[in-house]
């Protein structure tokens, strides 16, 4: 008992748009997955990339959270104010010699995996680069709750990737070891195109000594042509003015068989179910889950 006590999991999306059924669907999971265990959910916005940012997004996803009964704990936090800590962990890693300048833009790479040609490379100042973590040969591996056992070869399958970008910002994997370090974060459930990033966040914090959260990639909701729900594919806008019946549908494609009686409950009542019935083993080894009508 008091190790499910301990639980935190976390929802971080990115403020370009409002929430679609397939971020919902992920949400949903990580929420009943740590309501289940009684632990604590946290809202963390991921909006780093300011380019990417859409104006109103922010306040588009609370909004639909908080219709869907998903409440959160604890404030929810902003990547963009987090900037010092980045900063800081971005530091140590320089001061340990793990980081090098480099000068490449897409274009002059032609391998998939970056060759490390700028390692040795004297880059100054005035140049335009970007910062690139220096990879070794070993094997990353993890136990994935979703995914089973995976290993990953860090050189071959990564190579030195980019930790700070031409532009100055932060680079998505340093950000995210950073925040779920200071949110204390234990479970990290997140949807399974996501799966590639985990070595690398766990190379991370091996260099960074922060512990390694547990993790569990979800199947991803593709529509009829095996695309991956996104704005770009035109995925549906949810409906939330019957919340009820989006949590139900959700529930459905979550493989969690909803009693039909249920269709006629409140949110409340859906989730109060859904929480005491959750059976995440139901989507183990699943990557994708097809979407009938779209
Ligand atoms: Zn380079």
């Amino acid at each position: 008992m008091a190790e499910k006590q301990n639980v935190i999991g976390r929802f971080a999306p990115s403020p370009t748009g409002t929430l679609h059924l397939g971020s919902l669907y992920t949400a949903l999971a990580s929420y009943l997955d740590v309501r289940s265990k009684q632990g604590q959910w946290l809202l963390r916005i991921d909006d780093i990339d300011c380019s990417r940012n859409v104006d109103g997004a922010s306040s588009a996803i609370l909004y639909a959270l908080d219709a869907l009964g998903l409440h959160w704990d604890a404030d929810v936090v902003y990547q963009s104010q987090h900037h010092e800590y980045y900063e800081a962990a971005f530091m140590q890693l320089s001061n340990n010699n793990m980081v090098y300048r480099c000068t490449c833009s897409r274009k002059n790479i032609d391998a998939l995996i970056y060759p490390g040609s700028c390692r040795e490379k004297v880059v100054l100042d005035v140049m335009s680069y970007a910062w690139r973590l220096k990879t070794d040969q070993r094997i990353i591996s993890f136990y994935d709750e979703g995914q089973g056992l995976i290993h990953h070869a860090l050189d071959t399958q990564h190579g030195d990737f980019i930790i700070k970008r031409k532009d100055r910002l932060f680079a998505y994997q340093l950000a995210v070891v950073v925040d779920d370090y200071l949110q204390g974060v234990t479970h990290v459930m997140r949807g399974c195109d996501l799966i590639d990033s985990t070595p690398k966040q766990i190379y991370l914090q091996s260099l960074l000594n922060l512990a390694q959260p547990c993790y569990h990639h979800l199947p991803i909701l593709v529509d009829s042509f095996g695309a991956k729900l996104s704005k770009q594919t035109r995925a549906p806008v949810v409906d939330l003015t019957n919340p009820e019946w989006v949590l139900f549908r959700l529930l459905g494609l979550l493989s969690q068989n909803p009693p039909a009686v249920l269709a006629k409950a409140s949110v409340s009542e859906i989730l109060q179910w859904a929480i005491s019935n959750w059976q995440p083993h139901v989507l183990i080894g699943l990557q994708a889950i097809k979407l009938n009508k779209c």
